[in-house]
């Protein structure tokens, strides 16, 4: 057997290879750059453009960029009007941002448990979670893959809740054949360096409500308008605009929108390649006892933001923190998503305990996310393989 280089073998790999970066082509450097010298850089007819843009990609009648994924998701929860009071039901395994969005507003995040199988939010647990308090629901298309929107859609529908659903993964995904981004009552984005396309940072928000719409526009200028029809003190002089509620400076600038519209271009080929790794990631992996692959639903067509490998630890001699230290060491470099969000200190001290989402709490356990970005060479995806096979064959109990 090879040695792992945690214990002095030779890596696999020279350099490390992380599990997600972006790709920025000559192209997008020039759409920047183009950008920046132009009259209008922020605000400007890219940020426009790139709304419409969303709107055809999505199939929403409604988008409003702005600064990233976190504000995206605070002027929704704000736009939901969620206030001192409420609680709203969030998928546990999670980037924190989705439930702290409701945080921001004075309400109590109600954590959910996950399907086992998928990751996603399990829409049964949603429903025991229900009370007269509740006031909607933020659920995360994990990784890439849509939840189950129709089972939501339903349960909220029933319950007069409003459905939130966190697509920071998810661009460029289908459910039941529909573009994620038309199918909940507000849908957010987010555009870091990690996702399948960036813009810096960046975000935005989709609805195919009108009031929601315009709730979102003015929230992300200081709650300003120049609307008339929502001015309580209407004129029609040029400088007038009046501040109607509180809001936020949550813009994007113009050039971040230009590289965004560029990003957006390359999305088809930027998802074939995603899907081209995780073919050949599930073909390496299928017949390993060791490793649990993620169930994809037949529901969504993705374009897949993270690939997890799940450990089964009846069949290994090591525990996940052991795995990832030695693919670590062989310069495949991993990254867990996530640990449930209720662990992390600042909702422990507001008295969240452990044992509230047990498929959550065994899933973080056992899981990491290995290497998957468009610019992942074919070289590197088998280094990636050879190494997590490594790995398995060095601890594997069979
Ligand atoms: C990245 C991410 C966010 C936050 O987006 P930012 O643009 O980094 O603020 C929110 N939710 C999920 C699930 C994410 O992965």
């Amino acid at each position: 057997m090879e040695e792992l280089a945690i214990y002095g073998g030779r890596p696999v790999r020279e350099t490390p290879v992380y599990y997600g970066r972006q790709c920025i082509e000559q192209d997008d450097v020039e759409a920047v750059t183009a950008a920046l010298v132009s009259d209008l850089i922020t605000c400007g007819p890219r940020t426009t453009q790139l709304e419409e843009m969303l709107c055809s990609i999505t199939g929403a009648k409604y988008a409003v960029v702005v600064s990233n994924g976190t504000a995206a998701l605070h002027l929704a929860a704000l736009a939901a009007g969620f206030a001192e009071g409420d609680e709203v039901i969030v998928s546990s395994i999670t980037f924190a941002a989705s439930a702290n969005c409701v945080r921001y507003c004075g309400a109590v995040p109600v954590f959910a448990d996950i399907d086992p199988r998928t990751y996603n939010l399990d829409p049964d647990s949603v429903r025991k979670l229900i009370t007269p308090k509740t006031k909607a629901v933020v659920a995360v298309d994990f990784t890439g893959q849509a939840v189950k929107l129709d089972e939501l859609r339903a349960i909220c529908r029933e319950h007069g809740l409003t459905l939130i659903e966190d697509a920071a993964h998810a661009i460029g995904t289908k459910y039941k054949g529909q573009p994620v981004g038309s199918i909940s009552d507000m849908t957010c984005f987010s555009f870091h360096p990690v996702k399948t396309i960036t813009s810096g940072e960046g975000g935005a928000v989709t609805t195919n409500d009108e009031q929601l719409y315009r709730k979102l526009l003015r929230l992300r200028t200081h709650g300003i308008t120049r609307n008339q029809e929502e001015m309580v003190h209407p004129t029609d002089a040029k400088w007038y605009n009046e501040q109607v509620e509180l809001g936020y400076n949550y813009r994007l600038t113009d050039f971040q929108a230009a590289l965004l519209i560029s990003q957006l271009r390359k999305l088809p080929r930027f998802s074939a390649r995603r899907r081209e790794i995780v073919e050949r990631y599930n073909e390496a992996f299928k017949d390993m006892p060791e490793i649990i692959l993620q169930e994809e639903i037949a529901e969504s067509d993705t374009t897949r933001h993270l690939y997890i490998i799940r450990l089964n630890p009846e069949l290994l001699h090591c525990d996940r923190r052991q795995f990832f230290d030695a693919l670590y060491a062989e310069n495949i470099c991993p990254q867990v998503h996530y640990m449930p969000v209720y662990y992390h200190s600042y909702y422990e001290k507001l008295g969240y305990t452990k044992g509230i989402c047990p498929n959550a709490e065994k899933f973080y356990e056992e899981v990491m996310s290995i290497p998957l970005y468009y610019s992942l060479t074919d070289k590197e995806v088998e280094d990636v393989i050879r190494a997590v096979k490594k790995v398995t064959a060095y601890y594997g109990k069979a």
